[in-house]
C-alpha cells in the first residue's frame, strides 16, 4: 500500500520551489525562468486575479497554446480555489460557447490573437471579464522590454485587463482558502469528443495530484531535478497536463516548452534543447520515424517516453526506441481518470500491442459487455471498469451520463478490452465504434490493422454504415501513400485473404485526409454521420 499525502495540486509547485529555487523550471523560445521566477509569477497572478474577483469556485477557462503562461494561470487559478476550464485556442464560436456556457466560466485568459472570437461569443456566455496576452509578452516583461498597455477597456464585450500588467501590479497578497482536496473541484476537462458530443469530467485536487504520483511511480527511472521535459503536446489536453506539466513540476524539472507543433523544425528543437523525457501521442512518434531526415539528427538525449491516447504501432515503438536508444512505452488513460490507469513498465516485461499493467493503487475489471456486472473470463473482450483515486467525481451539469459511467465506484469506459492470464490489458476497440452486421460483431480497429498493413495505405479508418438487409456493413475510408495508386477492387481482394467474409468492407472511398481531433485520434462518428 503507497501512502499519498493529501495536498492540494498547487502544492507540487511551491515544493519545488522551496527546495530547488534557482533549478530551471521553464525554456521557452530562447528565455529561461528559475522555480523561484515562476511561483512568484504565480503568487502575484494570483493575487491580481483575486482582486478583480476571482475565488474559490469560480470558473475561469484558459485558453493558450503552451508558454508559460498557460502554466502560470493554472496554478494561480488553483491556489485561489478557483476551477480551470482548459480550453483549445483553435475552437471555433459554436464549440466555444458551449464550453463556456457548460461550465459556467466568468473569466477566460486568452491568446491576444483570438481578441475578436473572445469578443464575438461574450454575449452567448457567462463572462464578466476577459484577460489577454501575447505570446511572448511575459518573457519580455521578464527581461525588461514590455510596456503596459491600456488600462482595462471595454471592446463589445468583456472588460479586457492584460496578464503582464496584472502580474506586475503590487505586492503578493492571497486570501487564505481551504481546499478539501478530495471534494473541491480542481479542474473542468472536457473530453476528446471522439466518439460524441465532449462532456466535462468534474477532476478534484486530489485526481490530478495523485495521479502525478502514480505515473512517476511507475515510470521510475526518472530522477528530481534531473529531467528535462519535451513540452509539445498541449498542456490544455489532459494528458500532457498531467504527464508534462504536472509531472515535471512534481520532479523539479525543466520543461521546454514548445508553443507549437511544426514537424519540419522538431528534430532540430529536440536536438538543441536535449530533453529526456518526450511524452507523446502516437501520431507524432510515428511522424518522427517516417521524417526522411531523422538520421541527420541526434536525438540521443531521450530516455523515458510514454505514449498514450491512441494505440501505438508496434513498428513505430520499435523504430522510435532504434533512434533514439531510449524507452517507449505504451500507455493507455481517459479524461475521466486524469489521465493514467494503465501503462507498460518501463523496466520488466513490456508486451508490444497491450497497454500494460494498472498503475499504482488502480484495479480494474473486465465486464460483461451487455449488464456490465460479472466478469469475463480471460482472453473474452468485455468493458474495461476500473477502480482508483483518480478517478473522477462525475460529469459536470450531466447526472445521468454519470450515474452510466460510475457504478458501485467503478468507472465504465466505453472501451473493449481483454485480458491475459498475466493481467496484462489489450484494448480492441470502442464500445461506441463497434458495428453489427449481418448479427456479427465487428470490431473496426481489427479491420483498420488489416489494412493498415496493405504497402500502399498510409492511413486507414473503418465505419458501420446502415443497409436494409445487414443491419450495418462496413466502409473503409482510406488516404494512400504519396505516388501510389489503387483500385477498390485491390482493397477488398487483399481483405478478403486476412478477414472473415463478414469483415470484409462492402465499401471503399479514397480521401487526401482522415478527420482527427487534436491529438491525432480520427473522428470515425464523422465519417459514419457522412452516410446517414
Ligand atoms: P470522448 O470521450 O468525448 O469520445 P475521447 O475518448 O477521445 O473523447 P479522451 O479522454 O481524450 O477522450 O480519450 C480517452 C480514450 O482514448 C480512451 O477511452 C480510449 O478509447 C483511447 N485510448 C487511450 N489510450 C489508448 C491506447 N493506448 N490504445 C488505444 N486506445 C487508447
Amino acid at each position: 500500500l503507497i501512502n499519498i499525502p493529501e495536498m492540494p495540486l498547487f502544492a507540487v509547485l511551491d515544493e519545488a520551489a522551496k527546495k530547488y529555487p534557482e533549478h530551471q523550471a521553464i525554456s521557452f523560445l530562447g528565455s529561461q525562468l528559475t522555480y523561484q521566477e515562476l511561483k512568484n509569477s504565480v503568487d502575484h497572478f494570483a493575487t491580481a486575479l483575486s482582486k478583480i474577483g476571482v475565488q474559490k469556485g469560480t470558473r475561469v477557462a484558459i485558453m493558450l497554446p503552451n508558454c508559460p503562461q498557460i502554466i502560470i494561470s493554472y496554478y494561480a487559478v488553483l491556489r485561489l480555489g478557483g476551477i480551470v476550464v482548459m480550453t483549445n485556442p483553435i475552437y471555433v464560436e459554436r464549440e466555444l460557447i458551449y464550453q463556456l456556457k457548460d461550465s459556467g466560466a466568468e473569466v477566460i485568459i486568452y491568446l491576444d490573437q483570438f481578441k475578436q472570437k473572445v469578443a464575438n461569443v461574450f454575449p452567448n456566455t457567462s463572462l464578466k471579464l476577459s484577460i489577454s496576452t501575447g505570446i511572448q509578452d511575459f518573457m519580455a516583461l521578464l527581461a525588461g522590454l514590455y510596456s503596459k498597455k491600456v488600462e482595462a477597456t471595454q471592446v463589445n464585450g468583456p472588460e479586457i485587463y492584460y496578464f503582464e500588467d496584472l502580474i506586475q501590479s503590487g505586492e503578493i497578497d492571497l486570501p487564505e482558502v481551504s481546499i478539501n482536496v478530495e471534494l473541491d473541484l480542481a479542474v473542468l476537462q472536457y473530453t476528446g469528443g471522439t466518439t460524441g458530443i465532449s462532456k466535462a469530467a468534474m477532476l478534484s485536487h486530489k485526481n490530478l495530484f495523485t495521479n502525478v504520483v502514480q505515473t512517476r511511480l511507475w515510470l521510475n527511472n526518472m530522477e528530481e531535478a534531473k529531467e528535462r521535459f519535451f513540452c509539445v503536446l498541449p498542456f490544455f489536453h489532459v494528458f500532457a497536463m498531467t504527464t508534462c506539466m504536472n509531472l515535471a513540476i512534481y520532479l523539479c524539472s525543466t520543461m521546454i516548452v514548445i508553443p507549437r507543433l511544426e514537424i519540419s523544425n522538431l528534430l532540430k528543437q529536440i536536438q538543441e534543447s536535449q530533453p529526456t523525457v518526450f511524452q507523446a501521442v502516437p501520431s507524432l512518434y510515428a511522424a518522427i520515424v517516417s521524417n526522411q531526415e531523422v538520421k541527420n539528427y541526434n536525438l540521443s538525449s531521450i530516455k523515458t517516453c510514454l505514449s498514450g491516447g491512441a494505440p501505438l504501432p508496434m513498428e513505430v515503438q520499435e523504430r522510435f526506441e532504434a533512434i533514439t536508444g531510449g524507452k517507449l512505452v505504451e500507455g493507455y488513460g481517459l479524461t475521466e481518470a486524469a489521465p493514467v490507469t494503465h501503462c507498460n513498465p518501463i523496466s520488466g516485461r513490456r508486451i508490444k500491442g497491450s497497454i500494460g499493467l494498472p498503475i499504482p493503487m488502480t484495479y480494474y475489471k473486465i465486464a460483461e459487455l451487455l449488464k456490465g456486472e460479472k466478469e469475463v473470463p480471460v482472453g473474452v473482450p468485455g468493458e474495461l471498469c476500473i477502480k482508483g483515486p483518480q478517478i473522477m467525481m462525475g460529469y459536470w451539469n450531466k447526472p445521468e451520463e454519470t450515474r452510466l459511467a460510475l457504478r458501485d465506484g467503478w468507472l465504465y469506459t466505453g472501451d473493449i478490452a481483454t485480458m491475459d492470464e498475466d493481467g496484462y490489458t489489450y484494448i480492441v476497440d470502442r464500445k461506441k465504434d463497434m458495428v453489427i452486421t449481418s448479427g456479427y460483431n465487428v470490431y473496426p480497429r481489427e479491420v483498420e490493422e488489416v489494412l493498415f498493413s496493405y504497402p500502399k495505405v498510409q492511413e486507414a479508418a473503418v465505419v458501420g454504415i446502415p443497409d436494409k438487409s445487414r443491419g450495418e456493413v462496413l466502409k473503409a475510408y482510406l488516404v494512400l501513400k504519396e505516388g501510389e495508386q489503387c483500385t477498390k477492387e485491390e482493397i477488398i481482394g487483399f481483405c478478403r485473404k486476412q478477414l472473415a467474409k463478414y469483415k470484409v468492407p462492402k465499401q471503399v472511398e479514397f480521401r487526401t485526409s482522415l478527420p482527427k481531433t487534436i491529438v491525432g485520434k480520427v473522428l470515425r462518428r464523422i465519417l459514419a454521420e457522412e452516410n446517414i
